[in-house]
C-alpha cells in the first residue's frame, strides 16, 4: 500500500513536471522549500511534504536541462511572500492566514500566491 501511494504521487509529480515543460517557457524559477508554510496543509505529514517537494525540484531540474530552459533557485532569503509585484514595496509582516496580499504603500490588492509567483518570474527575468 505504501508502495502503491508512493507510485501514484512519483506519476503525478511527472505529470505536472512534464506539462510545464510542454509549455515552454524561457525559464523555470523555483524557491527552496519553505516548510513553515507548507505546513498549512496538516493532511500531509512533514517528511511526505518535504520528499514531494524534493522529487519535484528533482524531476524539475532534469527536465528544464533536458528541453534546454533555464532552471534558476531563487536566494532563499528572497521575500517572494511580502514583496508587493506592483510597487515593490517589503511588508514587514505577513501570517499565513492571511490569503489575500494588500501592500501597505500602494494599495495593491493581490491573491497571495499569484503575487509571489510574479515576484518569482520578475526575479527570474533579472537574472535570466
Ligand atoms: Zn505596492
Amino acid at each position: 500500500m505504501r508502495r502503491r501511494l508512493k507510485n501514484i504521487r512519483h506519476n503525478y509529480i511527472h505529470q505536472i513536471t512534464t506539462s510545464l515543460v510542454k509549455a515552454k517557457p524561457e525559464y523555470v524559477v523555483m524557491e527552496n522549500l519553505n516548510t513553515c508554510g507548507m505546513l498549512k496543509n496538516r493532511k500531509l505529514s512533514k517528511a511526505i511534504q518535504e520528499q514531494l517537494f524534493y522529487e519535484f525540484k528533482k524531476q524539475m531540474e532534469y527536465k528544464c536541462a533536458l528541453n534546454d530552459i533555464k532552471f534558476i533557485l531563487a536566494d532563499t532569503f528572497y521575500p517572494s511572500s511580502k514583496t508587493c509585484s506592483i510597487c515593490g514595496a517589503l511588508k514587514n509582516k505577513l501570517s499565513l492566514s492571511e490569503r489575500t496580499f494588500i501592500c501597505d504603500e500602494c494599495g495593491y490588492e493581490i491573491d497571495r500566491d499569484l503575487n509571489a509567483s510574479i515576484n518569482l518570474k520578475n526575479y527570474g527575468k533579472s537574472i535570466a
